[in-house]
């Protein structure tokens, strides 16, 4: 399926986000459907709303569209799906690929979300001193992540159950 415009409070284009995301959004009150696309619902048990095309924002966000998303632990979960860059199960913790006792710092490039077993594992080394290896490359965030990141966390991969598609 298409993806959903979402605008800013002010109107302005921000990014595109998938309709499963748009929806979310528009059922926690954060935005509201500027456009729907004609005929198509999205259908849950207690609630039937329009599959949106356009969504716009409630709140005005600020996008630091020359500057960097800031480093945060939840956004270095966010960013990874909440799954570990070891194994691949659900991650809790943030794991620095260099120590900090050795040097590493807490930035995007540096940090991927850990499960804490594979995090305790590691412990103060890096991934070849632990013979573990990583399944993702950690990367930064462009702008318009930064902003799903300030909109809190969801799961890309699992939409709400509650949430279907009509048939
Ligand atoms: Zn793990």
């Amino acid at each position: 399926m298409r993806q959903t415009l979402v605008l800013n409070a002010s109107f302005e284009p921000l990014a595109a986000v998938s309709p499963h995301r748009a929806v979310v959004l528009v059922l926690q009150n954060k935005a509201v459907v500027e456009q729907a696309r004609p005929g198509l619902r999205w259908r849950a048990a207690a609630v039937e709303v329009p599959v949106p095309q356009v969504i716009r924002l409630r709140r005005y966000v600020r996008v630091p569209f020359r500057q960097r998303a800031p480093w945060s632990r939840r956004g270095v979960l966010v960013r990874d799906g909440h799954r570990c860059a070891y194994c691949g199960r659900r991650a809790t913790t943030v794991d620095h690929v260099v120590p900090r006792s050795h040097g590493g710092g807490d930035t995007w490039l540096n940090t991927v979300a850990a499960c804490a077993e594979d995090n305790h594992r590691k412990a103060d080394r890096t991934p070849e001193q632990a013979g573990m290896r990583l399944l993702t490359r950690p990367f930064e965030p462009t702008p318009s992540d930064a902003l799903l990141l300030a909109l809190g966390p969801y799961d890309r991969k699992r939409p709400p159950a509650w949430l279907s598609v009509p048939a």
